[in-house]
């Protein structure tokens, strides 16, 4: 386990099921992968978002992308 990374949001993410259909190598989803991000600094739940496609582009960014509108930003910073 990692300590070096400072917890403030919890990513949820659900792979959902689906299998690959061999005549047209698609994924035919019968529970499409879906994700959602909970920011334990201003409250404010992301998402969900659905369809891997959509899951993968929201994992990769969230963590960077929160921030830049994370509420608390404005509140003063508890200094260390
Ligand atoms: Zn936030």
């Amino acid at each position: 386990m990692s300590t070096a990374s400072v917890l403030t949001g919890a990513l949820f993410i659900d792979l959902g099921e689906g299998r690959e259909d061999k005549g047209t190598g698609r994924i035919r989803w019968s529970r499409p992968p879906r994700a959602r991000y909970e920011c334990l600094r201003c409250g404010t739940t992301e998402g969900p978002v659905t369809g891997a496609r959509d899951v993968a582009a929201f994992v990769a960014t969230i963590r960077t992308t929160h921030p830049t509108r994370c509420t608390t930003t404005h509140e003063g910073a508890r200094a260390a």
